[in-house]
């Protein structure tokens, strides 16, 4: 595969760990970040602890190029991910005067005074920048440092979607060489999931930029069902839709001259 670079995300919320919370925000910035060119090497989930969320960020400074986290900026006390950050740059947290105006201007607007609960969610690394949040108040926080970009993005799914989009999005986007991501589905009926798998080791010899991976969604034995995802990534959009457009064909082809009529294939 071909990338712009290695991206983690990290999750940050008990509600998380216990089951409550479904970790939906890391499935849609997966997604995201891959179609963007980056691979997704590690998604990780922390609990609202400082320890644990300073461990993460730093491992994740010395292995990725991205690092986006979710949750944990709000105004309540076991919103710390700002200050933890921090922590793990080894820098003090300043009140960014951008976020604070951005933070007052919503809570004012409504008749709420300024508090050191809501004044904490303007405190980010010296040189950070406030990322406005045009659905809830506490803003986003990009960070670039030594060629890495740090994103720290609320938990709630409409506020994070929207940063992440309005400002993260196009800056990623135009980093780096150009990458363009492209898939296919085929849908296997009637072989066994074990029995594709050589058929697929030979498709994947046709390109280093091209992935194949089955899904077993049927019964293996009794009633086989298999999805199979392929993807590449390439330096222009129609030489990554072709290379997957390529090895959807001649796996179809393999698996009738195969397996003849025990088999339909279908594009999903
Ligand atoms: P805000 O600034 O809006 O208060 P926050 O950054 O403090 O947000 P959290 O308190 O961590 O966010 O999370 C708020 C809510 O968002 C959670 O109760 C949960 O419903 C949802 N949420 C948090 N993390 C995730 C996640 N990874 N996937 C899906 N939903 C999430």
């Amino acid at each position: 595969m071909m990338y712009k670079g290695v991206a983690w995300v990290l999750s940050v919320g008990n509600e998380l760990l216990i089951g409550r919370v479904v970790n939906t925000n890391a499935a849609w910035l997966a997604s995201k970040l891959t179609f963007l060119g980056y691979v997704v090497k590690r998604i990780v989930v922390v609990p609202d602890e400082e320890d644990a969320i300073v461990e993460v960020f730093k491992e994740a400074l010395r292995r990725a190029d991205v690092v986006i986290s979710t949750g944990g900026l709000g105004p309540t006390p076991d919103d710390i991910t700002n200050l933890a950050f921090c922590k793990a740059l080894g820098v003090e947290p300043v009140v960014n005067q951008e976020a604070l105006k951005m933070i007052k201007e919503k809570y004012e607007a409504r008749g709420y005074p300024m508090t050191p609960e809501r004044e904490k969610m303007a405190k980010m690394p010296p040189g950070a920048k406030p990322l406005p949040n045009p659905v809830g108040t506490a803003p986003g926080v990009l960070y670039e440092h030594q060629g890495k970009i740090v994103v720290l993005l609320p938990g709630v799914p409409r506020e994070m979607e929207a940063i992440f989009e309005n400002y993260v999005e196009p800056l990623l986007r135009e980093r780096g060489p150009p990458v363009y991501f492209a898939e296919q589905l085929l849908i296997v009926r009637g072989v066994p999931e074990a029995d594709v798998a050589p058929i697929i080791r030979e498709v994947l010899k046709i390109d280093p930029r091209l992935y194949v991976k089955s899904h077993p969604k049927g019964f293996e034995v009794d009633a086989p069902l298999l999805h199979i995802h392929i993807y590449a990534s390439a330096e222009d959009r129609e030489r990554a839709a072709a290379l997957v457009e390529n090895a959807s064909e001649q796996l179809r082809q393999i698996l009738l001259s195969k397996f003849g009529d025990r088999v339909e294939v279908s594009k999903g």
